[in-house]
C-alpha cells in the first residue's frame, strides 16, 4: 500500500466512525475520537476510550492523561505525531465509566481495520481493556512492560505488543507513574526485535518464493526439451573440468558479536520511529 493509499484508507475508516450508531455510545457522545498520528508509522499505542476533553475536540489523549503520554515518550526521544494514537472504543462512555463487552465487540471492526492499514511493528497498550485484546488472559500486574507477539486475527499481521499502565491509573498512583516511566524506556527495543523478526520473515518468504519459481521454472524447461541425442565419446573435449570450489569466491562468515555490537549502539543512543524530518511534525487528523 503506498503512503497515499494509507492515509485515505484511515480517513475512509475516521468517516465511518464519525457517523457510527452502532452501539449506545453514539446517542451520549459529542464528537467520535477515530485516533490520530502519522500514517507511516510503525507503532500505535490504543488506550481504552476517549474521556471528557477527547469527547469535546474529537482527538485521543488531549487531556491530562494525554500530557503524561507526551512526557514518557519524550523520555524516549518520540513525539506523539511519529506514532499513532487511538483508542478500543471510539465514543467516550458516559461519566468515563469502563466500556461494556457489547461497546468493545461493536467497535472491534474499527481498530481492527486500522491495525491491516498501519500494518504496525509494535502495538503498545495502555491499560487492562487495550491490553485484554492483544495479551487476553494476561494480568497487567504481571504483564506490565513484557511483550508478546501478537495474534495476526487482531488485524496487526507481524506485531509485537508492548504491555503498559494506563496513563490515568499512573496519574492517581506515584509507584504506577514510576513503573510507566520504568515501562517506555523498553519500547524502542522492542521496536528493534519487532523489525529485526519482521525483516526476516520477509527475507524467507522472499528466498521461498524465488525457490518455487526457480523449481516451477526447472520443472517448465523439463517437460518441454527434447530428449537430447547420445553423445558421442570420441567428440568430447579431453580437457579436465575446473574443481568448481576454485571458482568460487571466498564464503564470509556473519560476525555475530559484530551485529550484537551495531544493536547496542543503537539501542544506547535512539531509536527514531516516524517522520524522517524533525523540523517537520507530520500529524494528520482522522
Ligand atoms: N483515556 C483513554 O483511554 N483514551 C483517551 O483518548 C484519553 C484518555
Amino acid at each position: 500500500m503506498t503512503d497515499v493509499e494509507r492515509r485515505e484508507a484511515l480517513e475512509a475508516i475516521a468517516d465511518e466512525v464519525r457517523t457510527c450508531t452502532n452501539c449506545r455510545l453514539h446517542q451520549t457522545r459529542n464528537r467520535a475520537v477515530p485516533g490520530e498520528g502519522d500514517p507511516d508509522t510503525e507503532v500505535i499505542f490504543v488506550g481504552e476510550g476517549p474521556g471528557f476533553n477527547e469527547d469535546k475536540q474529537g482527538r485521543p489523549f488531549v487531556g491530562r492523561a494525554g500530557d503524561l503520554l507526551v512526557k514518557l515518550l519524550a523520555t524516549i526521544g518520540w513525539r506523539r505525531e511519529d506514532v499513532f494514537i487511538t483508542n478500543v472504543v471510539k465514543c467516550r462512555p458516559p461519566d468515563n465509566r469502563d466500556p461494556f463487552p457489547d461497546e468493545i465487540a461493536a467497535c472491534a471492526p474499527f481498530l481492527r481495520r486500522q491495525l491491516e492499514v498501519l500494518d504496525p511493528a509494535v502495538v503498545v497498550t495502555l491499560g487492562r481493556f487495550s491490553m485484554a485484546t492483544f495479551m487476553p488472559g494476561a494480568r497487567i500486574s504481571q504483564a506490565h512492560g513484557t511483550v508478546r507477539s501478537v495474534d495476526p486475527a487482531t488485524g496487526a499481521a507481524a506485531a509485537t505488543v508492548f504491555a503498559m499502565y494506563h496513563p490515568a491509573a499512573a496519574l492517581r498512583t506515584p509507584a504506577i507513574e514510576r513503573e510507566s516511566y520504568a515501562d517506555i524506556a523498553g519500547v524502542p527495543m522492542a521496536l528493534l526485535d519487532s523489525r529485526r523478526r519482521r525483516e526476516e520473515a520477509t527475507a524467507a518468504a522472499t528466498l521461498g518464493a524465488a525457490q518455487v519459481a526457480t523449481a516451477a521454472a526447472v520443472a517448465d524447461v523439463a517437460s518441454t526439451e527434447s530428449v537430447p541425442a547420445p553423445v558421442d565419446p570420441a567428440l568430447v573435449d579431453p580437457e579436465p573440468i575446473q574443481p568448481i570450489d576454485a571458482a568460487r569466491p571466498e564464503l564470509v562468515e556473519p560476525d555475530d558479536d559484530a551485529a550484537e555490537d551495531d544493536l547496542a549502539v543503537v539501542v544506547t543512543s535512539s531509536v527514531p520511529v516516524g517522520a524522517d524530518d524533525p523540523a517537520e511534525p507530520q500529524l494528520t487528523l482522522f
